[in-house]
């Protein structure tokens, strides 16, 4: 039998994990061959409810979870862990300044860094899911010095999937025929989601679609603003999507993408301009457990644009909190 692999949870008690633990424990993540240890952690005052959802779990009977580990210590929490799913984050009260929350958050993923890199597997792959996600997983991998940067990436595969849906449903095509997009930048709204390289059954969609105006005017700000329209129609955010969009990442750079384009957050190794550990989002493609930015890729006048605002936006939180880092 396989050795089970260790996959830490943050913010266990949280409406993401309520989504997202079940589906790891059936097999979602690794496969239907891979024994799973989950790895729960929470505040203090939430580790009650994580008890109830344990209780869940234990009765759905899944026969590939191997064992469950409850605790507010997050050395204890990424102890050997061989993955880390930071969903736990201070989210924006009334009143908070952008200032406030960016440093609650800083605090929170200092921590984490520091418990990860003093406990986790060497190779641990690290997702930050919780907001703001590309400057939380910076903070993270700033304070991990003794593991590869290259193992802290961002989540931006939920604007990946939103735009996959409303291309396929503009181009009248299926979801499952679509290659190569690409979402740059922060997990923001101002988020680039490019779709010039994408393809349906070999052929351009954006040729297929024919139409610049809805590109700028409806489709950008469409996915840019899913999850406050999510907001607004259901009065609760888009936890469950987002916990499909943290398996998709982690199973795609664990078990690869035989050759197609999947958008990470990762740190910059300089590519595109954009300054060397930015967490910043990119295309790419993975293989044997790793992946690889797709380079090359030629930006026009339209797209430099956009990339400047995402870009700009991570400078500027980056720059936010600098100091909380030294
Ligand atoms: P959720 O589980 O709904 O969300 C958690 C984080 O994911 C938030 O930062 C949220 O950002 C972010 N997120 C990213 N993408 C999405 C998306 N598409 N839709 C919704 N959220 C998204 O939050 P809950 O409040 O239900 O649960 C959070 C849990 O984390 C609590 O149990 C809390 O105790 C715990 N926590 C643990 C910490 C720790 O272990 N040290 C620290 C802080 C919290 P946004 O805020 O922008 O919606």
């Amino acid at each position: 039998a396989k050795t089970p692999v260790r996959v830490a949870v943050t913010g266990a008690a949280g409406q993401i994990a309520y989504s997202l633990l079940f589906r790891i424990a059936n097999g979602d993540l690794l496969g239907k061959d891979t024994p799973v240890i989950l790895q729960l952690l929470d505040l203090p005052q939430a580790l009650n409810a994580v008890n109830g959802v344990v209780m869940e779990i234990d009765d759905c009977a899944f026969p590939l979870l191997a064992g469950v580990v409850i605790t507010d210590d997050p050395e204890v929490a990424f102890k050997d862990a061989d993955i880390a799913i930071l969903v736990g984050a201070r989210p924006r009260s009334k009143g908070m300044e952008r200032a406030d929350l960016l440093a609650a958050n800083a605090a929170i993923f200092k921590v984490q860094g520091a418990a990860l890199n003093k406990a986790a597997s060497r190779d641990v792959k690290v997702l930050v899911v919780g907001n703001p996600a590309n400057t939380n997983a910076y903070i993270a991998m700033k304070s991990a010095p003794d593991l590869p940067a290259k193992n802290f990436t961002a989540m931006l595969r939920l604007d990946h999937n939103r735009a996959l849906s409303q291309l396929a449903a503009k181009a009248g095509v299926a979801v499952s025929s679509l290659e190569k997009l690409a979402v740059w930048g922060n997990h923001s709204p101002t988020m680039y989601a490019d779709y010039r390289a994408t393809t349906a059954n070999g052929e351009s969609i954006k040729a297929k679609i024919n139409d610049e105006a809805w590109n700028r005017d409806t489709f950008l700000p469409t996915v840019g603003k899913r999850g406050a329209a999510i907001i607004e129609a259901r009065g609760l955010s888009s936890a469950a999507s987002a916990a499909n969009a943290a398996i998709d990442h982690v199973r795609d750079w664990v078990l690869g993408t035989n050759g197609g384009w999947v958008s990470m957050g990762v740190p910059s190794d300089g590519s595109y301009g954009v300054p060397e550990g930015i967490i910043f989002g990119v295309p790419a493609t993975c293989e044997n457990g790793e992946y690889t930015v797709v380079k090359g890729i030629e930006l026009d006048e339209f797209s430099k644009e956009r990339f400047k605002i995402t870009l700009d936006e991570l400078l500027s939180e980056a720059e936010g909190v600098a100091d909380l880092l030294k």
